[in-house]
């Protein structure tokens, strides 16, 4: 039994208030108001405190099996633990590609008792190769919450038959919107900013083509949600497509609303990764689409990466930053804190959107029956990010920068899962 006292309960559905939170068999048990701590409960004092419902994050990748010198599953829930990410799904391109159910339940196997709760996309196709249909059935039977070819975009002409497939099955199909016709060997966003580098851009249009051929393909076929969506074409189809009722869902990441292609000042591939950063009039849209109900939720797409890969420079290094321990302070300083969105919206965009979109219907609130995760954060004090990260790789284009928002603690399950300090 756990009672978080004196916090500030920030709830996505009844908003905010002060109170304690009493957490009791896994569950939140009371919310709200002031709770008299029952016999040899323990007691986390919240004062001057954010209490949010613990993260869900619908894109990150753990590198097992493959690259584990960058990142295990262990090191990733230890890392989502100390950025309040109580819940992260993993992304299947991995080495070799999740497409089939015995790898899918050994890897579950190992992820379980970690410091955060790791669920599995598979393969929408088969070794992520976009030539026929993975085993999606089976895939489900063995646990897999999402199907998804992150990395590569999914192929259109499979697109309206693993839709339909998705759907059937009940679990959500995630497209990486990139026509790779159109990227070519671009590395940064083709602009000023390739032009100042020397080096050969991405288009935005290499985005925006797969974009609106997923939107008209969930129109006809049911429901999509596109990843790491970066431009402001791409918020205004989604926009668009919502207003005229089409079954889809957006995410963005927090490099996409906190940097430009201008913050790329020398050949440092802490700052490449796809898509790539855009222009500050696409940030400033991002931010729209954040404020104003587009864009559906903030995930991370945790990419790590061992240095000496990232030192190879902007045009050899492979693309993808971390992202999951610079979440939440970048969420606060960045949104919050500026008034982008409020924190009852940070709440939604950070917990209970992504939960939906995942079927987790016990999670994403701060209320009596839903599980025990909580993320608490300090909105006082301003820390540097540090060089050095919980995670196996520290490719973060953020180090230095000053945040508030810190996560002080992490709830998984009503037992605490990280301390600050
Ligand atoms: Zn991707």
């Amino acid at each position: 039994m756990l009672l978080i006292k004196n916090g500030l309960l920030i709830d996505p559905v009844s908003g905010e208030r002060p109170g304690d939170l009493l957490l009791a068999g896994g569950r939140i048990r009371l919310a709200g108001g002031r709770i008299k701590a029952p016999p040899s409960c323990e007691v986390l004092d919240a004062s001057g405190l954010w209490v949010f419902p613990g993260f869900v994050d619908a894109h990150v990748h753990a590198r097992e099996p493959g690259a584990e010198g960058a990142e295990t599953l262990e090191s990733a829930a230890r890392a989502a633990a100390a950025g309040g990410v109580t819940t992260a799904l993993l992304m299947p391109n991995t080495a070799p590609p999740l497409d089939s159910p015995s790898l899918l339940r050994r890897l579950r196997r190992r992820a379980k008792n970690l410091p955060a709760s790791l669920l599995f996309s598979a393969a929408a196709t088969r070794g992520r190769a976009g030539g026929a249909a993975a085993p999606l059935a089976a895939l489900k039977r063995a646990g897999a919450r999402a199907f998804t070819d992150d990395g590569s975009c999914l192929p259109r002409l499979l697109l309206p038959g693993l839709i339909r497939k998705a759907a059937s099955l009940g679990l959500p199909l995630l497209d990486h919107p990139e026509d790779f016709r159109l990227t070519g060997d671009g590395v940064v966003n083709a602009g000023p900013a390739a032009r100042r580098l020397g080096l050969p851009g991405i288009p935005p249009m290499a985005e925006l083509r797969a974009v609106i051929s997923g939107l008209l393909a969930a129109a006809d076929n049911g429901p999509l949600h596109l990843q790491h969506l970066s431009l402001a074409s791409s918020v205004a189809a989604l926009r668009a497509a919502k207003a005229s009722g089409w079954p889809v869902t957006g995410e963005t990441c927090p490099h996409y609303f906190t940097l430009s292609d201008a913050d790329i000042v020398a050949d440092d591939a802490d700052f490449k990764m796809k898509p790539p950063l855009r222009s500050e009039a696409d940030r400033r849209a991002v931010l729209r689409g954040l404020a104003d109900g587009t864009i559906d939720m903030i995930a991370t797409d945790h990419a790590p990466h061992e240095r000496r890969l990232k030192t190879l420079g902007l045009r050899r290094a492979p693309f993808g930053v971390i992202g999951l321990e610079t979440l939440a302070p970048l969420c606060v300083t960045e949104l919050a804190l500026k008034g982008v969105v409020t924190k009852v919206r940070l709440a939604a965009l950070l917990s209970l959107n992504p939960a939906r979109l995942l079927g987790l219907r016990k999670k994403g609130r701060l209320a009596p029956g839903f599980d025990a995760d909580v993320a608490l954060l300090d909105p006082r004090r301003a820390w540097r990010v540090p060089e050095r990260f919980v995670s196996g790789s520290s490719n973060s284009p953020f180090v230095g920068r000053r945040l508030r928002g810190w996560p002080a603690a992490a709830v998984l399950a009503g037992k605490i899962v990280f301390r600050a300090g």
